[in-house]
């Protein structure tokens, strides 16, 4: 007697199912015409489409659903996976309907959730997967597993907000980019990123919440940094975002951004300054509290060192001495008494 082989998939294949399921009616739904139509009002080419094996979600409660109607055990997979919603009746439907979808790859290449897109004009303009055994939002990064398929030793990588940066950067040739799956980049992503490449360079969206992410990823990197590693800061024209940038100016144009990508240093100082103005006083107080987050003590002195330039100390010791600094915030206060006034 044949075993029933749904019994045996677990969720990874169940997770790789549904994504062949989107590609399938991609290529042979009767709406197909209208996703194709969105695909080519983005500018995504069939290629890139392929390369991160986007798909389609057709409308209906029950399309990835009825492909399990006799296979309880996978359907109770699938809703684990997020895939399904219950209802209170304990009826299942489709969380996904009627969106582009956008696999989730983590580093091995297995499929761990999705990012669905609306056609067009809609709310929720993103649903994305909800967290699940196999699934932490945190310690994903969209298209890392693709640039390490192209570059197994990346230089550099670039940060971005969305699937759709990415994927438009992939088509430019821009092939090594990520996207952290929600509004700021964690620290489990920046220490994913450090171990894989020796750049880093953030560039998030050029309006108000992608400068405030810029601003908390500084300050989420801080801690992790070691001598060598560069953490680098894009600024996008007002309203832009690097999927709508590239379009415009071009992949050569592009990368010259990102050569000329501001240095953490810059990114922190020029910030200080246009906050704090001449206030030399809050300037280096607020400057001492990011510089006391950096772990690495080389690395700190060299910032020190930048900060008793701005103030006009002569060196790293002067501002320790002046400013009440605290090299080592978690030790006890007894090992360096009469550093603890920050009197400036
Ligand atoms: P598009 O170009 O398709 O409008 P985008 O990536 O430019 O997409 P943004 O509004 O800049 O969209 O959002 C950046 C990222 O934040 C998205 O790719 C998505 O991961 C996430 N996001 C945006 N809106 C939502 C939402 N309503 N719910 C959940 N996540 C969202
Ligand atoms: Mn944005
Ligand atoms: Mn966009
Ligand atoms: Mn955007």
């Amino acid at each position: 007697k044949r075993r029933d082989d749904g019994l045996s998939r677990d969720l990874y294949q169940l997770m790789e199912e549904a994504n062949n399921y989107y590609r399938s009616q991609l290529r042979s739904h009767n709406d197909r015409q209208k996703v194709l139509d969105y695909l080519d009002l983005r500018g995504l080419s069939q290629e890139v489409v392929d390369k991160f094996g986007i798909g389609f979600a057709p409308d209906g409660w029950d399309g990835l659903l009825s492909r399990y109607r006799n296979n309880q055990d996978a359907q109770d997979k699938l809703l684990t996976g997020g895939m399904l919603i219950a209802k209170d009746s304990g009826s299942r439907y489709d969380r996904f309907r009627d969106r582009l979808m956008f696999p989730i790859r983590d580093r091995r290449g297995r499929v761990v959730g999705f990012g669905g897109r609306v056609l067009g004009e809609g709310t929720p303009k993103y649903l994305n997967s909800p967290e699940t055994p196999i699934f932490h939002k945190g310690n994903e990064l969209y298209g890392l597993y693709e640039l390490k398929q192209a570059h197994r030793d990346p230089q550099k990588v670039l940060i971005v907000e969305g699937y759709m940066d990415v994927v438009a950067l992939a088509q430019f040739d821009v092939d090594y980019a990520v996207a952290s799956l929600g509004t700021s980049t964690t620290a489990d992503q920046f220490q994913l990123l450090l171990r894989n490449a020796k750049e880093v360079i953030c560039c998030y969206d050029g309006d108000r919440a992608g400068f405030d992410a810029a601003w908390r990823a500084l300050e989420t990197a801080l801690p992790l940094l070691k001598p060598g590693d560069q953490v680098r800061f894009i600024f996008l024209p007002q309203g832009e975002d690097p999927d709508s940038l590239i379009r415009q100016i071009g992949k050569d144009a592009f990368e010259e951004l990102i050569s000329n990508a501001k240095s953490l240093e810059a990114f922190l100082f020029d910030t200080l300054t246009e906050q704090y103005g001449t206030d030399k006083g809050n300037f280096a107080k607020q400057a001492i509290v990011l510089i006391e987050k950096i772990q690495d003590t080389v690395l700190q002195n060299l910032l020190l060192e930048q900060l008793s330039h701005k103030l006009g100390m002569n060196n790293a010791d002067d501002v320790k001495k002046k400013l009440g600094f605290n090299a080592k915030p978690q030790q006890p206060m007894s090992s360096n008494k009469g550093l603890k006034g920050r009197g400036t």
